[in-house]
């Protein structure tokens, strides 16, 4: 059995899996959490069975060693599991870093030097890296980026209109992200339908997590996607408000006094679901709505008007659209999300099956109507799996 360690280090998380590349099976998972302040804690599932202990992990070596020790407690001894390799995610890969890559010293200092463009993403991915390599010497540790996807995205999508000298200078470009996810599930909505290599497929897929983005993929390669030069740009997330006048934050920084700093707090972490209605999960933020709260309310349609909008302008984008993809935390278990969010689409000829939305299934599943010129898929993501993935195909 060949076997895949996947790390996505956070600024205070690791998430871990170990994956058969093949089968897509995670034998084991898990998370450490609060890495770096007081009150860590780890949980891990092995074989379907869960356990969560408190745990000392001041930095990511640390919880990297508490990953090893625990899994081994639980009887998986990673020596012993025919790992080949260590699959990473890095958020940014900048211009250079555009396919999955064995991580040497050089590229580790390309990842350290574009850090400047994800200050709060790549840093940890880099120690998360660090650590993996010290614990795992023997083995291979490959980065899959997260900008990769969308790396060769059309240069009227990935051009900024600023000046021009500037933008070159400074890599001032749209990456976009949660590129991972969006070439996996477009690539598995495909297959589902039996289209993979149709050049004339035309996709958009809505990654509705904590994080959510769009894109717009035609023949399997991406042709436009929400996010940008970070993570901030294009729809309502649960902290992050997505587009923005870029003119508010020059009028906050005049007359509210707002530094650099504090816009940036304010933006990735006092905005979107939780800035608007005080509630930080969309679950809740859902039950608040159901319990008849307005300002919940309010948010939600915030939401749903962004998503609209980029459904379709995409679709202009694209010339017509033939599926329309949900994943993610919310698009994958959210029917009322699914419903509202379609809700006035019908011209683009998109017709959701009450019936079907409310069904489930671990796989890709329909839910338009078989009437619907517009196919409506629920698709899971499975960026562990993707990466894994990505990680023995770049060894090989
Ligand atoms: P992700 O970032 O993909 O892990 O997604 C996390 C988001 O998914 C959180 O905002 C959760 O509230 C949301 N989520 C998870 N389960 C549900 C559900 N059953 N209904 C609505 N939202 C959900």
């Amino acid at each position: 059995m060949s076997a895949v360690l996947v790390l996505n280090a956070g600024s205070s998380s690791l998430k871990f899996q170990v994956v058969d590349p093949e089968t897509g099976e995670a034998h084991a998972k898990g998370i450490v959490e609060r890495v770096g302040s007081k009150g860590s804690t780890i949980s891990v599932t092995v074989d379907g069975e869960e356990s969560e202990t408190s745990a000392s992990a001041p930095d990511h070596g640390a919880a990297t060693e508490l990953m090893r020790t625990t899994l081994a407690d639980r009887g998986v001894d990673l020596a012993s599991s025919g790992l080949v390799a260590v699959g990473h995610r890095v958020v940014h890969g900048g211009r250079s870093l555009t396919e999955p890559t064995v991580v040497d010293d050089k590229v580790l200092a390309e990842i350290e030097r574009v850090a400047e463009l994800a200050p709060l993403h790549n840093p940890a991915n880099i120690d998360g890296i660090r650590s993996a390599t010290k614990a795992f010497p023997d083995l291979p540790q490959v980065a899959v980026f997260d900008t990769a996807f969308f790396s060769d995205l059309p240069a009227e999508a990935s051009t900024y209109a600023i000046d021009r000298e500037l933008a070159d200078k400074h890599a001032i470009r749209r990456y976009g992200f949660h590129g991972t996810s969006h070439e996996f599930v477009s690539a598995e909505a495909a297959r589902f339908l039996g289209r993979e290599g149709d050049a004339d497929l035309k996709q958009i897929v809505l990654h509705l997590g904590n994080g959510a983005s769009a894109s717009a993929v035609r023949g399997g390669r991406p042709v436009d996607t929400s996010m940008g030069l970070t993570p901030l740009e294009g729809l309502v997330m649960g902290t992050r408000g997505g587009d923005i006048d870029p003119g508010v934050l020059l009028h906050l920084h005049r007359v509210a006094g707002l530094s650099v700093s504090d816009l940036d707090t304010l933006l990735n972490k006092k905005s979107g679901i939780l800035g608007v209605s005080g509630i930080g999960d969309f679950r809740d933020l859902a039950s608040a709505v159901h319990d008849g709260d307005d300002d919940a309310r309010l948010t939600l349609d915030i939401y749903l008007h962004r998503l609209r909008k980029y459904i379709g302008a995409y679709a202009a984008v694209l010339g017509g659209v033939d599926v329309v993809t949900f994943t993610a935390g919310v698009g994958e278990n959210s029917v009322e999300l699914r419903e509202e969010a379609l809700k006035g689409l019908e011209f683009l000829g998109i017709r959701i099956d009450g019936r079907r939305n409310k069904g489930k299934n671990d796989g890709p599943r329909v839910i338009s109507t078989d009437s619907s010129a517009v196919t409506v898929l629920v698709v899971p993501t499975n960026e562990e799996l993707a990466i894994a993935r990505h990680t023995v195909a770049t060894i090989a």
